[in-house]
């Protein structure tokens, strides 16, 4: 439930409200607007109807249900979009950010060359898999902490920061030490365990939408980390199972649009695992900002043909500079001397 302060409000009167949410063994979360504050009474004792009779305390304007099962993710709750603040870079902003690299962190070279190229053209952000989720135990599982130095040295180079996903609660501590921003993957995102991990770490989280997830269960995985305590978390489509074979999944962007609509948290797509195809991820990085995605998560590597994961779906160093180019995102070249 929300209780709506009038505008003209006292602290004493919020903080009354505040105390009573939590006598009725409610969270009390509070949201200070411009204008008002809105306190949002979440939990799930029994004593909703105690909130209910708030309505006519003093300095209270109206007391309204969440509609929705997810509440602290919710625009019901919180109007204004929440940005999240990765080292500096800012998403939900307004402008496109652009996270870029490797699915695997492969080597030493291979994740300098990517990272230096990908700054050159404009990425906001470094990306790269140490620790990878593999359909296939006998494909490569990722180099773990060698990675985490090489993205380290990667980013001390370029200034990007650096996002990378944690596959399991054990790799929390190591991964929130290296990353600027820990992944939680797209076939973890119901990990319940390792969200509630992640709520208590410092680090924002990037919590991929689940191929066989729905919006609202996706909403209420991230609701996890909300209620936990991080609300530095950044939703990331990145594409569903369908009937569809013709692509390796079906990215969901009618998702980007709703999530906007249903939620405050920024939203990325993820064009390079949403189909699978190097060909695409130019029309759709095009469509996914036209839906209102606050950024792209795109694969690239030096050499794709040489890619030990997700070749097919990665864009080579000039493709991506051609990538950022026609999305208006590359930096403007220099004038050449006359
Ligand atoms: C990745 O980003 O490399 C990855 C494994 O993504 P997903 O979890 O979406 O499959
Ligand atoms: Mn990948």
């Amino acid at each position: 439930m929300i209780v709506n302060m009038s505008t003209n409000a006292t602290p004493d009167e919020i903080d009354h409200i505040i105390e009573r949410i939590k006598e009725c063994g409610f969270q009390a979360h509070v949201v200070q607007g411009a204008e008002r504050t809105i306190i949002g009474a979440i939990g799930s004792s029994g004593r909703r109807s105690e909130i209910e009779a708030l309505r006519a305390a003093p300095g209270v304007d109206e007391v309204i249900q969440i509609s929705h099962p997810f509440k602290l993710v919710s625009r019901q709750l919180r109007q204004a979009r929440t940005v999240v603040d990765v080292r500096g870079k800012k998403i939900g902003a307004g402008d496109v950010v652009v996270i870029a690299g490797p699915c695997s962190v492969e080597s030493e070279a291979q994740l300098l060359e990517t990272a230096h190229a990908v700054k050159a053209s404009g990425a906001s952000m470094l990306r790269g898999g140490a620790y990878k989720p593999r359909t296939s135990p006998y494909d490569f599982q990722g180099l773990g902490v060698e990675a985490l130095r090489f993205l380290q040295k990667a980013s001390s180079e370029t200034g990007l920061p650096i996002v990378t996903e944690v596959m399991s609660e054990a790799d929390v501590e190591i991964v929130e030490e290296y990353a600027d921003m820990m992944q939680v993957g797209a076939r973890n995102m119901q990990n319940f365990s390792l969200l509630r991990k992640l709520a208590l770490v410092s680090k924002p989280v990037l919590l991929k939408r689940g191929p066989s997830a729905t919006v609202k269960e996706w909403l209420l995985a991230a609701e996890y980390l909300l209620a936990g305590g991080n609300t530095n978390v950044v939703l990331c489509e990145r594409g569903i199972k369908t009937f569809e074979t013709a692509t390796r999944n079906t990215l969901d962007l009618a998702a980007v649009a709703l999530v906007k609509e249903l939620s405050h948290l920024p939203v990325l797509a993820d064009p390079s695992h949403g189909t699978g195809m190097r060909s695409l991820i130019t029309p759709m990085s095009k469509a996914a900002v036209a839906a209102g995605a606050d950024g792209l998560l795109i694969e690239v590597h030096p050499c794709p043909e040489r890619a030990l994961s997700d070749g097919p779906q990665s864009l080579d160093l000039q493709g991506f500079q051609e990538l950022m180019e026609s999305l208006g995102q590359a930096p403007a070249r220099e004038a050449k001397a006359a």
